[in-house]
């Protein structure tokens, strides 16, 4: 594994699930690691602790990841700390889901806002710094359902789409300053996201799955670890569907 001694990470939505396994894997391979979160505050200083009791700097930040003052004060916040933002990954994410019939304006924006706008927020807030660097690593969280749609999904569908259109067009843009912008597209994991699923949809989940189970949030989590690290150097406005083959 790859060592992130003296890198900065900065990873929105990093109290549960995928995030948190993010914040930890970074941690164990020796990075400074900074985390949002919006709600989960007694999840976020638990973390805090855990992770600064084992030797880790650990920077947690409170906001609302849609709104670009939160993205500001965080980005803001790890450079002022650390002087400088290695890896960014865009984490935090939602599910509002209902069929388009009984789907509310509500329900599409936040979805919109949470997952899309924030990333946007997020990279708009560091791009610069990224520019001066000359040098950085943006990881943006699509989903398998961005690549394939799912009825019930389309405001979350739209967002994982927009997500993957957006971090291309951003590779082209920050190639040249040597910034790679890379996706991850998880399939179906075990995380409180995907508690919600009735036993009919997990079971035909995992029917179409051709490696037989959930993904464990630590499985996307490594494939984070890769793509942030030189290993993957020459790669660049890539998707990495981590789904054990669901996406085929
Ligand atoms: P999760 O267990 O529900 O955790 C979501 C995290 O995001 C929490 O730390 C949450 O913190 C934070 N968050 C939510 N809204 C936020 C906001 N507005 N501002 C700041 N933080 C916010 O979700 P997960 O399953 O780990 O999913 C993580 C990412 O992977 C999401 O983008 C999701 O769409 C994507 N993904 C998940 C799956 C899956 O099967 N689970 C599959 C494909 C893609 P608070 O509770 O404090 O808000």
């Amino acid at each position: 594994m790859h060592d992130f001694t003296d890198t900065n990470v900065l990873i929105t939505g990093g109290t549960r699930g995928i995030g948190r396994s993010m914040v930890q894997a970074f941690a164990e391979a020796g990075a400074n690691v900074a985390f949002t979160f919006r709600s989960s505050t007694d999840e976020a200083e638990a973390l805090k602790k855990q992770l600064s009791n084992a030797g880790t700097e650990v920077l947690a930040f409170q906001g609302d990841a849609a709104q670009m003052e939160a993205a500001e004060e965080a980005i803001g916040g790890v450079v002022d700390a650390w002087g400088s933002l290695d890896v960014l990954i865009n984490n935090a994410g939602i599910t509002k889901d209902g069929l388009m019939l009984r789907m509310s304006e509500d329900d599409w924006d936040a979805v919109i806002n949470v997952n899309l706008k924030s990333v946007f927020n997020f990279a708009k807030a560091s791009y610069r710094q990224f520019m001066r660097q000359r040098g950085g690593v943006m990881l943006n969280m699509s989903s398998v359902v961005g690549v394939m749609g799912n009825p019930g999904q389309t405001n979350y569908a739209a967002s994982k789409a927009g997500i993957i259109g957006f971090s291309k067009s951003l590779a082209k843009e920050l190639g040249g300053r040597g910034v790679r912008v890379n996706v991850i597209a998880p399939g179906y994991v075990a995380t409180e996201m995907t508690e919600e699923l009735s036993d009919k949809a997990r079971d035909a989940m995992l029917d179409a799955i051709p490696l037989g189970r959930p993904a464990e949030p630590e499985d996307v989590a490594q494939a984070a670890l890769f793509l942030a690290s030189p290993a993957a150097a020459y790669i660049t406005g890539h998707v990495l569907h981590v789904d054990g083959g669901l996406a085929m």
